[in-house]
Order: structure tokens, then sequence, then C-alpha cells
């Protein structure tokens, strides 16, 4: 399927330098090369023929050569002052999603003129983590690197038709990789997304305002730390000893606390930056105050913050949220050791904000009919 979808030959995987080297084999000034990105990734265009200032020799050649995909909006929810959510269809008719986070400065601490988007980077997810409806159905494929480029500037698009869009500039300032997949299953992909999203002349998303989320890939984690833009990272961790997270989370057994501590060992020895802990509050499962202490062990050694995440309910998985008395609770036990922690206060709760639900709703749906 890989090779039919001929996934990384869209104009939106391919660098300055790569589009340089094209062009000089194909005899075309390079100077084209900024006014093609310029048509990408400022005007955001969706054919060929947009691209005015390109002779048409050059438009045929390039339309030879490469695809010029976009997304199709499949569905939108939410409304302007909460999360919305983005359903895609891909060209092979897969579905992902794309949630808009309205700015919340408690969530990652920073100002909050921020417009976020959580992207998503796999058509399913082979790591079944036990709260989590992108695994659901298994894993289905990697999105290519245009795939992922496009989740933002389809956002941008959409933006830019609203009233009081902000046109001048790109909408979005920060990216969460935290949508449905396991990034750093889809390394190569991804990397050269960012990659593309970071340069001026693509995205202009500053590295340092890209956090990726795994499940804690510790092979990965090591080559992340050796890569040179600076990415955030954020680790799914939900369970702080083998026996709760192994619970939770299958891949813990592939890759127990001790392997994983070692990487983000390395990963803060290369770095040094704060990286974040993700923890989602399931009730009766990882919300006891026994996990306070071995949660901020953790988090001291590694020079982490928590975010708790009260635990969303997915159709078909058995779980609870934890109470609002626990979920206070126990940020207090975390921060009362003094590990800075908050408690994410979900608004995207109604609309099926968690990754992965969207999508198995719609999905559900279209097999009943
Ligand atoms: N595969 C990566 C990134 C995608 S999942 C990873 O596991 O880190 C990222 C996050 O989505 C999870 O850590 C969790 O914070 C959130 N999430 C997924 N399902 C959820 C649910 N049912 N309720 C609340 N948060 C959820
Ligand atoms: Fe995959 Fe992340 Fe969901 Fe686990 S939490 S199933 S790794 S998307």
């Amino acid at each position: 399927m890989l090779e039919i979808l001929n996934l990384n030959c869209d104009i939106k995987s391919q660098t300055a330098e790569e589009l340089q080297a094209q062009f000089q084999t194909w005899e075309q000034p390079t100077y084209r090369v900024p006014q093609l990105l310029s048509w990408l990734y400022d005007h955001r265009v969706t054919t060929w023929a947009e691209m005015t200032n390109l002779p048409k020799v050059l438009r045929a050649l390039l339309e030879g050569q490469f695809s010029l995909q976009t997304l199709e909006l499949v569905t939108k929810q939410g409304s302007s002052d909460t999360t919305q959510k983005f359903l895609w269809r891909l060209s092979d008719g897969s579905l992902v999603e794309s949630v808009l986070i309205p700015a919340n400065p408690a969530l990652y601490g920073e100002p909050s003129d921020r417009h976020t988007l959580c992207v998503s980077t796999q058509v399913g997810c082979a790591y079944g983590c036990r709260f989590c409806a992108s695994g659901l159905d298994g894993w289905k494929r990697n999105l290519g690197t245009h795939e992922i480029v496009e989740q933002i500037l389809a956002v941008e698009r959409w933006h830019a038709t609203q009233p009081g869009a902000i046109t001048q500039e790109h909408f979005i300032n920060n990216l969460v990789i935290m949508g449905m997949g396991e990034p750093l299953a889809n390394y190569e992909n991804l990397l050269k997304a960012l990659k593309l999203l970071n340069a001026p002349w693509g995205g202009g998303i500053g590295a340092r305002k890209i956090t990726i989320s795994t499940s804690g890939l510790a092979p990965q984690i090591r080559k992340l730390a050796d890569e040179p833009l600076q990415f955030r990272l954020a680790l799914s961790l939900h369970g702080a000893t083998d026996e709760v997270r192994g619970k939770i989370m299958p891949v813990n057994r592939k890759y127990p606390l001790a392997e994983l501590t070692n990487a983000l060992d390395y990963y803060q020895s290369k770095r040094g930056r704060m990286i974040t802990f993700e923890y989602i509050l399931i009730a009766g499962v990882n919300d006891g105050l026994d996990q306070v202490k071995p949660l901020t062990d953790l988090a001291r050694r590694l020079n982490a913050k928590v975010n708790l995440i009260p635990y969303n309910k997915v159709d078909g998985l058995a779980w609870e949220r934890s109470t609002e008395l626990t979920q206070e609770a126990f940020l207090e036990a975390v921060t009362g050791r003094g590990i800075v922690a908050t408690l994410r206060r979900e608004k995207g709760h109604d609309i099926d904000a968690a990754c992965g639900q969207l999508r198995l709703r719609t999905e559900k749906a279209s097999t009943k009919t």
C-alpha cells in the first residue's frame, strides 16, 4: 500500500535544499524555490495553477514529479472559545484528527497568545494503551511527511475563512504531537515534517514551541536526544511503577521504567531541558495516594513537571475518571512534594477531546449505515 500511496512524493515533503537540487537537474533557476515555498507555506495554495509567478513549464515539471495533496475536512466540532476538533480524510480514505486548543496559560505554563494544534502522526496506533481510543482498531499506516505538515496548513486555511482571522502571519504557533499514533514509531517522516514546520521558509514554528509526546520508546528517545533541533519532550507516563504502568500501557513490557529512565537520563544529559510527564487519572487504577511518592521521585530525578489529566471515558473501555475530589487531592500531594504540577480541568470533554475518539465514532457510524 505504501508504494501505491507514494508517501513522500508530495511537494510538502521536500526541504528547500532538496528542491534546489531538483531545480538544478531541471536547469531551472533556484530563485524560483523561495517563490514556490511561499505559495505553499505563506499562501497555502491547493493547486499548481494558483502559483501564477512560476512559468508554466516549471509548473508542468513540478506537477509531473510531485503531488500537491490537501486534507478533506469531514467534520469539525467545537466553537471558537473551546477546543476545536478537525476530522480529516486522507487520499486513501483513512481518517485522522487534529485538535486546535484555545490559549490556556495553565497547560504548559506559557503566555496565552498561543494557538496550539495537536497533530496526528499515524492512522491508528499499534501500542494499545488501555485508556486510548486511537489504538482500539490497531495500526493502519504511518502518515507521510506531507500529511503531518498539511494538518497545520489545512487548519490555517480554515482559519483564514473565519471572521477576524489573523492572516498576516502563521496562525498556528505551537504544536503538540499528541494526536493519533505514536510519533516516535514514525520517526523519519515526523522529524522531516518538523524540520519543514520549523524552517523560516516553511511553517516558521520555533523548535521550542513543538512538543513531542511519546508512550516511551526508549531507543527513539535516545535518537531524539542527538537531533540538532531542540524539541520539547512529553512522556505519557500514567503509572510510576512497573506494576501500575504495566496494567495501563503494554509498551511498558518492552521498555520497563528502568530502561525508560536510562533513556530519559541520556536525553536530559544532552538537552538539560525540563520534560513533562502526562499522567491520566483513572479511578482505582493509578489515582491512589500511594502512587504519589514513586511519581514525584521519578519527576525529581528526571527534572520533569507533571500534567495531571482527568481520564476521558472512551466507548467500549471500562475505566472511569477519578472524582474531582481525588483529582484535587492527588494534585495537592504531588505539589506538596515540591514538584511542579498542573491539573487539566478539561474544556474539550464534551466534544470527545481525547485523541482518536472522534474518528472512532465516525467510523462506527459509517459502518452502521
Ligand atoms: N502516542 C503518543 C501521543 C498520542 S497519545 C503518546 O502516547 O504519548 C497522547 C496523550 O493523549 C496521552 O498521554 C493522554 O494524555 C491523552 N489521552 C489519550 N486518551 C485519553 C483519554 N481517554 N483521556 C484523557 N487523555 C487521553
Ligand atoms: Fe498509541 Fe499514544 Fe494512544 Fe498509547 S496513548 S495507544 S501510544 S496513541
